[in-house]
């Protein structure tokens, strides 16, 4: 990195600062806002739609918003959304063509630049499914150009966690809630009786530039050491756990589990947990064309693994019971997603768990094949 000042002390007059800074380098920030109920993702202009003074309460299939007297901005997490809402956008037009005067058709890509992001608030767990999405849509030889150009051009300031709600398990999941790297910008948020202050750190040349540009408040060392504090209680604090044993050979000895029938008997199958999933991004492809039949468009969309038709092959689904689909699910999560792509595909946010109407907790089903295998549970049959 260049020799600009790598680390400074901001006050919430530097965050309005630092929203004025990356808009003025063209960049569309994102970060919480309250909005409809919950703390949502979307464009940010000034410091004050930050959720300064709001938390959430957390459970299995329950999400409310809370004020809190101590006026945090980013004590909250497993909000609705997630980043790959702007990486990787649920509906996206691929490619159009319109029939010609002499019949023949004109395909047009979309050619339209992606927007420069900037994302505030990206949570150390966040940016670990941003990693993952990374490996599998923009590595390798079959890469999601649109996905890589947004990713390239994003800017990322993560916000460490000090308030780990009573769904997240980021701390098993070896994600959380300290960051690690790969990111612009990292902010511990501290509020005590010093001020409400954040101990900012660059991670990359532009961090730098932007944090040479910020308002800084006087240097405290005592600041540093207070945050990391923070952060080391927050891994102490997690309200999930997932069972401390190798998850991918769990998945692949319980596959037969009796288990699989019970969270089968709950489960909606209605798709929530990938949509709300940071990691998940399989999607499907849509053609549409107009009444007059000249002009046709592709489109992209999210796809479920709980859709029936999702397995859809000659013949019929191949995962045709909720069981399967939910098994599927979680295995992959869990299991396949090493052999895959090298590493686990769940990171601990919690949401699947929150955003389940019927409550359906993955750390709860991983600790249930957990005990049944401990056991030595007679296996259930394929496909019951
Ligand atoms: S686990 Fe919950 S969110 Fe996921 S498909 Fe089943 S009911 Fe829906
Ligand atoms: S599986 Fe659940 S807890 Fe894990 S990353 Fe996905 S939404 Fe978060």
């Amino acid at each position: 990195m260049t020799g600009e000042a790598t680390t400074a002390v901001l006050g919430t007059d530097g965050m309005a600062a630092l929203i004025r800074a990356l808009t003025a380098r063209g960049r569309t920030v994102i970060g919480p806002t309250v909005r409809d109920g919950a703390i949502v993702l979307a464009e940010l202009t000034d410091g004050a739609e930050l959720p300064y003074g709001w938390g959430v309460e957390l459970a299995a299939g329950h999400y409310r918003v809370r004020p809190r007297a101590d006026g945090a901005a980013f004590a909250h997490s497993a909000g609705p959304q997630s980043w790959k809402t702007y990486l990787h956008p649920q509906r996206e037009r691929q490619w159009s063509a319109d029939r010609a005067a002499d019949g023949a058709w004109v395909v047009s890509e979309e050619a339209a630049p992606p927007p420069a992001y900037a994302f505030l608030g990206v949570r150390p767990c966040d940016l670990r499914a941003i990693a993952v999405q990374d490996r599998v849509l923009a590595g390798g030889p079959h890469a999601d150009s649109r996905y890589r150009a947004r990713r390239e051009r994003a800017f990322l300031v993560v916000v460490e966690c000090t308030e780990p709600g009573a769904t997240c398990f980021c701390a098993s999941m070896g994600t959380g809630p300290a960051a690690d790297g790969g990111y612009d910008l990292a902010l511990t948020e501290v509020v005590d009786a010093g001020g409400h202050r954040f101990w900012a750190r660059a991670g990359s040349d532009e961090g730098a530039s932007v944090l040479a540009e910020l308002p800084h408040l006087p240097d405290d060392p005592a600041l540093a050491t207070g945050a990391r504090d923070l952060v080391a209680a927050a891994a102490g604090r997690m309200g999930r756990t997932m069972p401390e044993t190798d998850l991918q050979a769990l998945m692949r000895e319980t596959l037969h589990a009796d288990r699989w029938n019970d969270v089968a008997a709950r489960c909606l199958t209605c798709g929530n947990c990938t949509m709300a999933c940071p990691t998940c991004f399989c999607t499907s492809a849509e053609d549409v064309t107009d009444l007059t039949g000249d002009h046709a468009e592709r489109w992209r969309r999210w796809e479920s693994c709980f859709d029936l038709e999702f397995s859809h092959l000659p013949g019929g689904p191949v995962r045709a019971s909720g069981r399967s689909r939910y098994r599927q699910w979680a295995t992959h999560k869990l299991g396949t997603w090493y052999d895959q792509f090298g590493s686990s595909g769940c990171v601990g946010c919690g949401r699947c768990i929150v955003w389940c109407p019927v409550g359906i907790d993955i750390t709860e089903e991983a600790h249930a094949l957990h005990t049944e295998r401990a056991a030595g549970g007679a296996p259930g049959e394929e496909g019951r």
